[in-house]
């Protein structure tokens, strides 16, 4: 297959731009490298007011993002967030400014935008009217979920004292029946739980960000008194009023999000209640008498199991995913099993970007057909590449395969990191792959009135040392790399350190550490991600067998403290070609460089004709099986634009090489193309040297080539 590198990248002259940060958004021209990746077929009790808190399952210290140490069909148990410590490297910035700034800066915009006036007005103490859509108390809800991920790291005085202030006013407006909502009161009581109101309202949805928040806040400091507002809510109010019985009025999430929290919820307290009501929604409610269309947008209102696609709005999906995930490690059920797997299939083979974004359609914020994954006109929610991630999260759990830290990684480094500017003060809500800044759509904003993706990305950050690790009955699973120590134990209680140093994903040596408390035989199941070729590892420094990309690598001995495992991934840019079906992609490849996906941006081609609005097309090595001109022209006038002829410079990726003895012409090379991560994409200059990707013009290098 031939594959061309064929940027749909316009050039402006920068003149007119010397006033603007180099790489601002507004006033640059950012495009992703064009990209969209679709697999190939073959391819204990607490302090606070902690009533109802379970005594069999962890202290709440020692529970991690997910509580799996009790669900029978988790093969996987997470590590707190608090057992690892990530330090100087990649992630440690983003988590510093998302702490510092990111964090503080988003409460004082939801105060700005009176969504704390919300509830300060009903007990007297605002005269502001309602502000915010339905859904707005969700926002309150995932910005103490960020703090309480955050604080689970380390106290943070101010923090918590912010936070515990937020759970202050929020439940001081509970009703004595347990309801908690800003929006359904005075005039629109009348419209609690109404059917339109369930399809529409986000009631649960609210709820089960309610439950998600106080249960990491309770994770973080032992305080559960949110957490027990949630609990309330459902006791005192949903499950004598709805659910299944005649005597019980029909239910329906129309918006899920309330089934994985009610899971975790069951997994706090061991009330098997909370599962039980999760099943009901997941099955779907026939008394509704909800229309096909509404059941497909909400992925939501009939049985889960015979969903055979992934369909509706994205997040909405991914968010049912979870749920359905989460429903299955507590029950085993099958048909929930094989129904996950298919449409993970789905996802991996048809629906999901190089970026790890999900939801093509801006209308709707919805997947679309197998295949359909344009670039400039990508959806791409941050909040659906969270719910991928997330859901991807519970499948590795489930099935221990590598495949789902895969799309974990792919999600997290590129389409959920692109989501927020460097400065942690400027967010996305879609998340494009090819940008055109005279649209006058501005990408990275510091506000939405639905600000569903902010809050959601600071939890994600916060909560990151609880994705490295895992535990299992065998041994450990190492899912991440990044300078970190784990300060854990074996499922066994023997305890267990480990300290990873590495470069990554700059470059492909990882060392890590192993110490246990006594010498212990047990399996390291050390990650080879999925885009590795020629994978090395060692322990002790003699080289072992067996590293397969997309696997765990199991080594079971005797471990003793000291021992060191030494890993090695190649990092050789990357051409990667898409299915052709994924017809705007035809007949061009995106760059990687280990997890990273590269985009082409104006400014980083000072030898690129601008004045033209040419743009860089580098060719295949092989002839494509289209005109180019035919392409170039369809693809831009797609973008409005017109052009006489592509830019100079040629890359092959490896397969095209195979095709360049053949059909390849001979041509030398004419320019150079600098890439930069997609992460960072329209970024001020600085902080941008490392990790920038050189792809050489040169119709005989197999690969894209780095500096
Ligand atoms: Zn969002």
């Amino acid at each position: 297959m031939f594959a061309e590198l064929h940027f749909l990248e316009r050039f402006q002259s920068m003149k007119s731009n010397r006033n603007v940060t180099r790489r601002k958004f507004i006033a640059t021209i950012a495009a992703t490298a064009a990209a969209s990746y679709v697999a190939r077929p073959g391819m204990s009790y607490a302090i606070g007011g902690g009533r109802g808190v379970d005594e069999t399952t962890l202290p709440w210290r020692d529970q991690g993002v997910l509580n799996l140490v009790n669900s029978p069909y988790a093969k996987l148990h997470s590590v707190p967030v608090r057992a690892v410590t990530i330090e100087e490297g990649f992630w440690s910035k983003r988590r510093k400014i998302n702490v510092e700034r990111s964090i503080p800066t988003m409460r004082e915009q939801l105060e700005k935008h009176g969504r704390m006036d919300n509830y300060r007005r009903l007990v007297g103490k605002s005269k502001e009217p309602q502000k915010g859509p339905v859904y707005s108390d969700s926002d309150i809800y995932k910005w103490i979920e960020a703090s309480g991920f955050a604080l689970q790291s380390g106290d943070i005085p101010e923090l918590r004292s912010r936070a515990a202030s937020m759970v202050r006013e929020v439940v001081a407006v509970q009703e004595s029946n347990g309801y908690l909502n800003t929006y359904y009161i005075e005039d629109k009581v009348s419209q609690r739980m109404l059917t339109h109101s369930q399809e529409v309202g986000h009631e649960l949805y609210n709820l089960g960000h309610m439950i998600q928040g106080g249960i990491a806040y309770y994770r973080a400091t032992g305080d559960s008194t949110l957490m027990d507002a949630g609990t309330k809510m459902i006791d005192g109010f949903l499950l004598p009023n709805f659910g299944p019985g005649p005597d019980k009025k029909p239910i329906v999430s129309g918006h899920p999000e309330i089934e994985m929290s009610l899971i975790e919820l069951y997994r706090t307290t061991g009330n098997k209640k909370y599962v039980e009501l999760a099943g009901y929604i997941l099955q779907g409610d026939d008394r509704m008498g909800l229309e096909k269309r509404h059941t497909i947008y909400m992925y939501s209102g009939t049985l889960f199991t015979e969903r055979a696609r992934l369909e509706g709005h994205a997040v909405r999906a991914m968010y049912a995913c979870c749920g359905a995930t989460d429903y299955y490690m507590e029950t085993g059920d099958q048909t929930y099993w094989k129904t996950l797997n298919h449409l993970w299939e789905d996802l991996s083979q048809h629906q999901m970007y190089i970026t790890g974004g999900v939801g093509a359609r801006a209308a709707g914020e919805a997947f679309g057909e197998p295949y359909e994954l344009p670039n400039a006109q990508a959806y791409g929610e941050s909040c659906a590449a969270i719910g991928n991630m997330m859901w991807n999260w519970r499948m590795l759990a489930a099935s221990g395969e590598a495949k789902h830290a895969d799309v974990i990684e792919r999600a997290l480094y590129n389409g959920i990191n692109s989501g927020m500017s460097l400065d942690g003060t400027l967010y996305c809500y879609r998340n494009p792959l090819a940008f055109d800044p005279d649209s006058g759509e501005t990408i990275r904003n510091p506000w939405y009135d639905t600000t569903c993706c902010p809050p959601n990305l600071e939890r994600t950050f916060a909560s990151l040392p609880g994705y490295f690790y895992s535990s299992s009955k065998d041994g450990v699973y190492v899912h991440l790399y990044d300078n970190s120590t784990l300060d854990w134990h074996l499922d066994n209680g023997t305890g267990l350190k480990i300290a990873q140093e590495t470069n990554y994903p700059w470059d492909g040596d990882v060392k890590m550490t192993v110490m246990p408390a006594q010498s212990a035989d047990f399996t390291l199941f050390v990650r080879i991600p999925g885009w590795v070729k020629g994978a090395k590892a060692a322990v002790n420094g003699k080289g072992i067998d067996g590293a397969q990309p997309g696997q765990y690598l199991a080594i079971k001995r005797q471990w003793k403290a000291g021992d060191t495992v030494s890993l090695n991934f190649p990092m050789p840019a990357q051409a990667v070609a898409s299915n052709p079906l994924v017809t705007e992609n035809r007949d061009r490849v995106a760059v990687q460089r280990g997890p990273i996906v590269y985009c082409l941006e104006q400014l980083d081609q000072p030898n690129m004709p601008a004045t033209d609005r040419r743009y860089a097309g580098i060719e295949p090595t092989g002839r494509p099986r289209v005109s180019r001109r035919t392409q170039e022209r369809s693809a831009w006038r797609r973008h409005g634009v017109t052009s006489q002829r592509p830019g100079s410079g040629s890359v092959s990726s490896e397969r095209a090489a195979v095709y360049a003895g053949r059909h390849g012409r001979s041509e030398t090379p004419r320019s150079r193309s600098d890439l930069n991560p997609v992460l960072r994409m329209g970024e001020p200059e600085a902080d941008t040297d490392a990790g920038v990707v050189h792809v050489c013009a040169s119709l005989r290098q197999r690969d894209a080539c780095r500096r």
